[in-house]
């Protein structure tokens, strides 16, 4: 383990949730990935462990340490081998909890973030939608002032928890002639009438709950608004930053699971009169793939350093997604073909981690977005700015 950026305690740390997942979480994980649903239980579990709040203020219950807590718990997320199950948990505690710690008022953290750390309500957030994704400054769901109320109408598509949280945060138009300076984002209970979800069928991530959602006058109290009116891109654009290297460090995760179970399977699989690792062929590959993976993760650690510092690292983050996630998808397909027909069979993991692996280059931002995010950085020389 790298001790440049891994103490002794967050050794400590990673070991109590290793033992954590494979006692209270690993039993489930064939029955969620079947159900399409993770029960309640165990996002109470998550909220006892205190492993919800590891990033949020300790006045609202979390315990504010440094981000490589989340790094570990983001990567032995990734090594039980359920990318559905582990976007649920960074999907609440990392996309509808960062906007709620970060643009909610205290009444709303009280209301919202509380209970979130807690594992009490589940939350999602709403950006997508059926018309288009990347085109986020193109969204057409609205939300109209009335008196001290916000209407909303439109619908949201992708989004997960999106069936079974407790609350959502959605991001809205407030001036749609405005493109991307009219937008804004909001936060609302479930149970508001004029909100329905359909659940979505999909190739992986199958323990995770996936959903359409319609708002339909979906009327909220105006001080649901979170943060400023017509903000909303920004503090979006902002939160990418984390999200991609979320993305960017899952990725990384999963390549080292796939790696170090194929380098296992090849030191006992007998083919020809020797174990497989034998053949250059193979032992060449997998080093490849071996630097290739072991190079992402020291970027995505170092990038998770300056991001704990307080730069803003939306370019390396962005890089760490997009290179990140087609390594993954390129080692876990090799991995699955060091396996031979095992590899293929639902009882070997990497049939499900190819599945899981392949949303990482489309989910957060497409691999084509982030190249377009790049070459204007690198090429326009244009600078993003955090939200003020
Ligand atoms: C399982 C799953 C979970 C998700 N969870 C969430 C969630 O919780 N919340 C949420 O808000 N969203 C979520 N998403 C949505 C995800 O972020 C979007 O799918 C993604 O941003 C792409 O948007 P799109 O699907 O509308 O594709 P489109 O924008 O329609 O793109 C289609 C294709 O065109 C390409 N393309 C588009 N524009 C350009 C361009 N300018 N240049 C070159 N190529 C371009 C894209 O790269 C892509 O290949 C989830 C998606 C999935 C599949």
């Amino acid at each position: 383990m790298n001790s440049m950026y891994f103490t002794e305690e967050h050794q400590l740390f990673r070991q109590s949730l290793q033992d954590f997942l494979k006692k209270e979480v690993v039993p489930h994980i064939e029955k969620w990935e079947k159900s399409g649903t993770v029960e309640r239980f165990i996002w109470e579990k998550f909220g006892e462990m205190g492993f919800f709040g590891l990033a949020y203020p300790e006045e609202y219950g979390g315990l504010n340490l440094d981000l490589f807590y989340t790094v570990i718990l983001l990567e032995e997320l990734q090594k039980i081998n359920s990318g559905g199950f582990a976007a649920n948990i960074w999907a609440h505690a990392y996309l509808a909890m960062t906007h709620v710690n970060a643009e909610g008022s205290h009444d709303i953290k009280e209301k919202y973030l509380a209970p979130s750390i807690t594992g009490e309500k589940i939350g999602c957030l709403c950006i997508t939608e059926p018309f288009g994704g990347s085109d986020v400054a193109g969204m057409r769901t609205t939300a109209v002032k009335k008196g001290d109320t916000y209407v909303i109408n439109g619908s949201k598509t992708f989004i997960t928890n999106g069936v079974y949280s407790d609350y959502l945060v959605v991001a809205a138009k407030t001036n749609p002639e405005a493109g991307n300076k009219g937008i804004s984002i909001f936060i609302m209970d479930r149970d508001t009438p004029g909100i329905s979800a359909t659940k979505l069928d999909k190739l992986g991530w199958r323990a995770s709950d996936t959903a359409e959602i319609a708002f339909d006058n979906v009327t909220i109290p105006a001080s649901n608004l979170m943060g400023e009116e017509n903000k909303g891109f920004p503090y979006i654009m902002q939160h990418f930053s984390l999200e991609r290297l979320i993305m960017g460090i899952n990725a990384h995760a999963r390549a080292e699971y796939a790696l170090d179970y194929a380098k296992q399977y090849m030191s006992e699989r007998i083919a020809f009169g020797k174990t497989i690792d034998r053949f250059q062929a193979l032992r060449h590959k997998f080093s490849d793939l071996y630097t290739d993976m072991t190079i992402c993760k020291e970027f995505n650690y170092s990038v998770a350093y300056r991001l704990n510092k307080g730069e803003y690292v939306v370019k390396e983050a962005t890089m760490s997604k997009l290179k990140s996630t087609k390594m993954a998808d390129d080692v876990i397909y090799h991995c699955l073909q060091f396996l031979g027909g095992y590899g293929y069979m639902e009882e070997y993991p990497m049939a499900r981690l190819l599945r899981d692996s392949r949303l990482g280059p489309i989910g957060g931002g497409t691999s084509e977005i982030l190249r377009e995010i790049l070459a204007k950085m690198i090429l326009d020389n244009k600078d993003y700015k955090p939200a003020t």
